[in-house]
Formats: structure tokens, C-alpha cells, sequence
């Protein structure tokens, strides 16, 4: 099925132009005036397969009403489908990150049900656009709908979000199964240069890095005590326990009720100026929290230890989260005594995509540095989130995480993901050191305002539309 996302928010354009300051807000405006006398009139759609949870989503929650502020018609289709439909996304996306996943096939009968469970989907948006819009499809779940859109609409293009640094026969497996879906689009667009696969590098790709919203609830300043009040709700520094709940707290993303309860598995929890070290991902193979886990019980002599991913009983598109969670709980209960008390694993309720937001900026906030260590990435959201709040990320060197991060200047990679000891030896580091992580914070934040802001977005969809023209 296709369901339209509304998307409110407050005004962001005033605030955005004040931060990347007036050439390039020239820029951002100009941009949008070229993309609409590209629409003619017309409608520029975004389509995923989530309205919440994960970075497209993240992004596009922003991307809407910034878009409807600038003067350009836009519009956020979600598509659905069955348990099949979703298993089958799942294992083409395990395999377009390289690996092979629950080993189970991607031939003609998985393409098949694949299209069957969109035909629904395609029928539905094909009577909603006309062909003056544009339609920007993101990732695997939506490549379906190239054959069903292409000369129905002015453009379609394709945003491939994930990806390997080097081929693997798995990810080859996969882009089998995506590459004549795809033949019919304008134009690729790609969050990392090194994900294009050589068999697509003769097509227009467009090279475009995904961006963090300031403004959001996800990434707005947050006063001490607000941010006290929700690590208190995550089970973090219980001695700044809300004094009751519901808690309403304002923020200049607007107010915010605190009203659901995540769920913390811990023993002991984190203490009142204790260190902490956070991982904030969903449950997935790839992010590793297992991982995180045994590098910091094992290899940090201080600190506690914050897994932060949403709650996975309430994420339809992904499966296998909760499996990955077990997996990653099933480490913790075999620690020792003393090492449990040093984590915690906290799911996130969803049901508030702002309040989640919230929760996850807090803790972010309140940590002395931010672990993504991811096996693959396509671009870590969470790098540059944390990176916006000042805090030292040391991330895996992978994907466009080694685009986000410059080594040692305004955050640390990890050049082996695997490697638990270079994990742990770098976070001690970074602990041991206030001064260098407050001149490297700075720096991350600076990082992440010259280049990852919602303007180059727009900017960049803006050159891709005109370059289509020629
Ligand atoms: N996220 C969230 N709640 C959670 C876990 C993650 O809102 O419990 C957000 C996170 O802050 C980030 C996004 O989900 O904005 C994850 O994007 P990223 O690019 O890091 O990874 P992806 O999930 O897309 O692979």
C-alpha cells in the first residue's frame, strides 16, 4: 500500500539562513526557484518505505517543510507491504551491505513476490502524480516503482543509500536484482562515490551526502535539566529523576511530552558524573552493539556504557531487530557482576517520533563520546548528529563515515572495525583527555555546518534537475 506522510513543523527557513549565513542562504533560495520552474507547477516526491525510524526517514522529515517554506511542492509518499515483502527488502539490503544474510535466495520468484507486494503501491501513486513531477525513490524497498513511473512523470531518480567499499559476490547478488528495475531511471543518486557499483558508473550518478537538521528535536540545544530529566527516563543518572511524569519540557523544537517509558535493561545503571560512552543505532548486524559492548567492558577501564536503539517490537520494516537485540542482551547477561553494572541497553519507544527524538538528542548530549561502530555504513546519520552537538565520535572507518569523520581532527576512525582493543584504546584515549575533546568537539561541530546542513540538499537537487535539461 502507499500512504502520504504529513509532515508538520515549525518554520526552520529564518533560523538556517541566520546559521549558514547570507551567501549561502542566496544559494539555498536560488536553488528552490530553480527546482520549481523545473516542476512547472508540478510536485517533487520523496518516497521511502517508513515514515519513522532510520535516516531517510530522519531526512525527509526535515527536507518536506523546509521545501514547503522555500516556494517548491513536495510531497512524502511511504510504501508498505506484507511479512514477504519485507523479508525480501531485508535480505537485498543485507546484501547490498555485503553480506549474505539469512542465506536465502534473491532469483526470479523473490523478484516476483517483490512486485507483486508494490504492485499496490505503484497503482496508487501512478494515479497520483502527473507529468510535471519529479520523484525521488530512496533505497531498495522503492526500486520497484521505476518501471510503473518512468514517462508518466518529468523525471524519476533513484537514492541509494547503502553500499560496500569493495565488492563482495553478495552485494553483486543484490545489484542483480536491483539493475534492470533501475534502467529506466534519469538519473542514480548515491550518498558515498566508492557504493557506485561498476556496473552503473557509465549512468548519471549523482554524488549527494545526507544532512542533519539543526532544527529538529533530534538535534535543538537542550537545556541541563531537560537533558537531566531524559537520561533519567532512559535509566541513566538516576539522581536526576524527573520529579513526575508525564513530563512536559519545552525545547525550541516546541514542547515535548515525555510520557512513555523506555524500556532499560541495566543493573546498576550509570552514576552521577560517571563517563559516558554511548552507541545510539538500530538493532541491526551491522551497527554491532555486541561489538561496542566488548570492546568497552573489556578493553575501557571507566565509563559506562549506553545502547541506545529503538524499540524493535515497534518496527514494521525491519524484522530482524529484534533478533539482533536478543543477540546483544544474550551478551550482556553473560558479563560478569561488575561489567553488567557498567551498561545498559535502552529501547526507545516510537510511538512519538519527537519524543523519541528527543531521548535519543539528550543522550547524545550528555555523552563524553559517541561510538559508531558500524561494519558498513552508507552515511552515519548518528556521526553527524553527534558531531552537531560537539562530541567526539570515534567511528568505524567505513562508508561515508570516513567522508564525516577526518581522523584525529574533529573525530577518531577506527581503521579495522574488528578490532575490539583499537576500539577500546581509543576510547580510553579520548576519556583521558578533557581538553582535546573539547577542541575536537568544536571542531566536529564546525564539520558538520559547513557540510551537512539541509541547504546542500537542496542546492544539490537543484544542480541535479538542471543538468537533466542539457
Ligand atoms: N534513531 C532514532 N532512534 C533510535 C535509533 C536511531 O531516532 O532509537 C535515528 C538516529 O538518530 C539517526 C537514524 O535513526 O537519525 C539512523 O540513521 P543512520 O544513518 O545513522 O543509520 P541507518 O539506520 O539509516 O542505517
Amino acid at each position: 500500500m502507499l500512504t502520504i506522510n504529513p509532515v508538520r513543523s515549525r518554520p526552520v527557513l529564518a533560523s538556517l539562513e541566520r546559521l549558514i549565513g547570507p551567501q549561502r542562504a542566496d544559494r539555498l533560495r536560488r536553488a528552490a526557484a530553480e527546482i520549481q520552474d523545473r516542476l512547472h507547477g508540478g510536485t517533487l516526491w520523496h518516497v521511502n518505505s517508513t515514515p519513522t525510524g532510520g535516516g531517510v526517514a530522519e531526512m525527509l522529515r526535515t527536507l518536506l517543510p523546509l521545501y514547503d517554506e522555500l516556494g517548491v511542492r513536495s510531497r512524502w509518499a511511504v510504501v508498505s507491504g506484507d511479512d514477504a515483502f519485507f523479508r525480501i527488502t531485508k535480505r537485498l539490503g543485507v546484501a547490498l551491505y555485503g553480506s549474505d544474510g539469512d542465506g536465502g535466495p534473491l532469483g526470479p520468484a523473490e523478484r516476483e513476490a517483490y512486485l507483486r507486494a508494490l504492485k499496490p503501491a505503484a497503482d496508487r501513486l501512478v494515479q497520483k502524480v502527473d507529468s510535471r513531477d519529479v520523484v525521488i525513490l530512496h533505497d531498495h524497498q522503492t526500486a520497484g516503482l521505476v518501471p510503473s513511473l518512468a514517462g508518466r512523470v518529468a523525471s524519476v531518480h533513484w537514492r541509494c543509500h547503502v553500499g560496500v567499499d569493495e565488492p563482495t559476490d553478495a552485494a553483486e547478488r543484490g545489484w542483480d536484482f536491483l539493475t534492470e528495475l533501475l534502467d529506466e531511471v534519469d538519473s542514480l543518486i548515491f550518498s558515498v562515490a566508492d557504493h557506485v557499483p561498476a556496473r552503473l558508473r557509465d549512468r548519471t550518478v549523482l554524488i549527494q551526502p545526507p544532512f542533519i537538521s539543526p532544527f529538529d528535536a533530534k538535534n535543538v540545544d537542550l537545556p541541563a535539566d531537560t537533558v537531566r530529566a531524559c537520561l533519567a527516563q532512559c535509566g541513566l543518572d538516576p539522581a536526576g529523576a524527573p520529579a513526575r511524569s508525564p513530563l512536559l519540557l519545552e525545547t525550541a523544537a516546541g514542547d515535548v511530552r515525555l510520557q512513555s517509558t523506555p524500556s532499560v535493561i541495566s543493573d546498576g545503571g550509570h552514576q552521577l558524573g560517571e563517563p559516558l560512552i554511548t552507541q545510539v543505532s538500530r538493532w541491526d548486524r551491522l551497527k554491532d552493539m555486541a561489538g561496542v559492548l566488548t570492546a568497552v567492558t573489556d578493553h575501557v577501564p571507566v565509563g559506562h556504557l549506553a545502547l541506545v536503539g529503538p524499540d524493535p517490537a515497534a518496527i514494521a520494516d525491519d524484522v530482524e531487530q529484534g533478533f539482533w537485540y536478543a543477540d546483544c542482551l544474550d551478551h550482556w547477561r553473560k558479563l560478569s557482576p561488575a561489567q553488567r553494572r557498567r551498561v545498559s541497553l535502552i529501547c526507545l519507544p516510537m510511538a512519538d517520533p519527537t519524543e523519541n527524538a528527543l531521548l535519543v538528542n539528550a543522550v547524545q548530549r550528555a555523552s563524553d563520546v559517541v561510538v559508531q561502530k558500524s561494519l558498513a555504513e552508507g552515511f552515519g546519520l548518528t556521526v553527524s548528529e553527534a558531531m552537531w552537538k560537539s562530541r567526539v565520535v570515534v567511528g568505524s572507518a567505513v562508508g561515508g563515515i570516513r567522508a564525516q569523520i577526518t581522523d584525529g581532527v574533529d573525530g577518531f576512525l577506527l581503521t579495522d572495525p574488528a578490532d575490539l582493543r583499537g576500539l577500546g584504546q581509543i576510547v580510553a584515549a579520548v576519556l583521558s583527555d578533557a581538553t582535546d575533546r573539547q577542541e575536537i568537539g568544536e571542531r566536529a561541530h564546525r564539520r558538520v555546518r559547513d557540510d551537512f546542513l539541509p541547504d546542500r540538499e537542496v542546492t544539490t537537487t537543484a544542480s541535479m534537475l538542471a543538468s537533466e535539461r542539457m
